[in-house]
């Protein structure tokens, strides 16, 4: 019998890579074959020798041939729409060869990322049915959905003045969490947002990186909203890792370095592969750590203090390198899954990524949030108010703040209760994935949906 094949299409970002890599592993472990298409720009090194067992196609897309341009650098929204814009056609020419020549009627569906648009498009024209994997919460992607709402109401409109509004029909997200990626333009950061949900809403079948638990009201509130089946087979980190599929070289020293400290002690700060921050704040976060008293193992990726190509230390001043002498660890990338998961780790610091809050929630891990853009407030706001396992910053800080802030998280009865309430999650998250459990039932689900999609030839 032939065997079924299924075709991925990630988005080339580190926080999109690496959950469709998961699911490609995943869904090769339940029996598939798999197909990734993908991009030159922020293809993930030596996958060819990683995963001998995937079928790999480039597409020659005209953003990245040049190979300086750097589309995710920016306006994420911009990128986003470059990217759409470019990728359409290559995609379309790679997916027909692929389903006319190579995979001999065995392909039973696409799965790509949610935000490239065009896709469902495509898929309609080959008659090839498309799953989305949405690579946010469903909390943030019923409120992205609700945007149209958001624009008739006014909400997007003079957000500034707005800013602590709360808004009844999300409590307790208030105005300024409202997506708007920093653009000058709100109305096309909307068109944009709204596409991807309108054309996610075409689609045969949605995947989601969470479990049953974690968003229960929200996955019943989609499944009204919403008419194509959803399935919650999360957390992907915990059946695979994303080391694979790392942009960045890991440094494995912060895991020597973790290994020496104790148990607890370390607040582990990441800002995530996108957000920026400008130099001021960059040392307000430098001194906020030193005058904490606590352990820290910090993340600087290159290029993302604003307006410098110097790297943490040069930045850094020789006073603040002797203050915090014997108690940090600055690395440039580190193997994050394996960073939470160590004993050592009592804390994260996190700019409230998707992927980084679920991994810290899998590993009982209380946050600091310092959301920048995108779904990102969305999570933060939920893991403060909604799941109270976190402590929101927001966007504007001073060192006092941070200080108080690690203090409050790392030393105080308050922090504790929020350690016993995402210890708790973590074990929800665990029992999930066995036999039997919500993210289980749902993956035997996905593999039933996707075989039944096309009849084998
Ligand atoms: N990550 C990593 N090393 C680091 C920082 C982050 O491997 O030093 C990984 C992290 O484990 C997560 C991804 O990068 O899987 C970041 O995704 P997320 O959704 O949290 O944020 P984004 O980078 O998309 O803003």
């Amino acid at each position: 019998m032939l065997v079924s094949r299924v075709v991925l299409f990630p988005l080339p970002a580190q926080g999109h890579i690496n959950p469709m890599f998961q699911l490609a592993n995943i869904l090769h472990s339940m029996g598939f074959a798999i197909s990734v298409i993908h991009t030159r720009f922020n293809a993930p090194g030596g996958v060819d020798s990683r995963y001998p067992h995937f079928n790999f196609h480039l597409i020659s897309d005209p953003v990245t041939e040049d190979n300086s341009s750097t589309p995710l650098s920016g306006n994420p929204v911009t990128a986003i729409n470059l990217l759409n814009a470019r990728c359409a056609g290559p995609f379309k020419l790679c997916l027909s060869r692929i389903l006319s020549e190579e995979s001999n009627g065995t392909v039973r569906c696409i799965i790509t990322d949610a935000i490239w648009c065009f896709a469902q498009a495509v898929a309609d024209e080959l008659n090839i049915p498309r799953i989305v994997l949405r690579t946010t919460s469903v909390h943030s992607f019923l409120v992205y959905d609700a945007l149209p709402l958001f624009h008739q109401t006014g909400y997007l409109t003079n957000m500034e003045a707005r800013a602590e509004e709360a808004i009844p029909e999300f409590p307790p997200i208030k105005v300024k969490d409202i997506p708007t990626f920093g653009a000058n333009d709100p109305d096309s950061t909307f068109e944009t947002l709204s596409k991807i949900v309108g054309e996610t809403k075409k689609c045969s079948g949605l995947i989601f990186n969470t479990f049953k638990e974690l968003e229960s009201p929200d996955l019943t509130k989609l499944g009204h909203q919403f008419c194509m089946p959803v399935f919650a087979i999360g957390p992907f980190h915990k059946r695979f890792s994303a080391a694979e599929t790392s942009l960045l070289k890991q440094d494995r020293s912060s895991i020597d370095w973790l290994d020496k400290q104790a148990p607890q002690s370390v607040l582990y700060v990441s800002f995530g592969s996108l957000a920026t921050m400008d130099k001021t704040t960059f040392l307000e976060v430098a001194w906020g750590l030193a005058n904490s008293g606590q352990p820290f193992l910090w993340v600087v990726r290159p290029g993302s203090i604003n307006g410098t190509a110097s790297t943490a230390s040069e930045v850094l001043p020789g006073e603040w390198a002797e203050e915090v002498s014997g108690r940090s660890c600055v690395v440039e990338w580190a193997p994050q899954q394996e960073v939470l998961a160590h004993s050592s780790v009592g804390g994260f610091w996190t700019h409230s990524g998707w992927n980084s809050t679920l991994e810290s929630i899998c590993e009982g891990v209380p946050m600091m949030c310092a959301p920048c853009f995108a779904d990102q407030m969305i999570n933060a706001r939920w893991v403060s108010d909604v799941w109270r396992i976190a402590i929101n910053l927001e966007r504007v800080f001073a060192r006092r703040d941070v200080e108080e802030s690690i203090r409050l998280l790392m030393t105080t009865a308050e922090g504790a209760e929020m350690r016993r309430r995402v210890a708790a999650l973590k074990e929800t998250a665990a029992a999930c994935l066995g036999s039997g459990g919500s993210s289980y039932e749902a993956l035997e689900g996905l593999s039933k949906f996707i075989m039944e999609l096309r009849n084998q030839p």
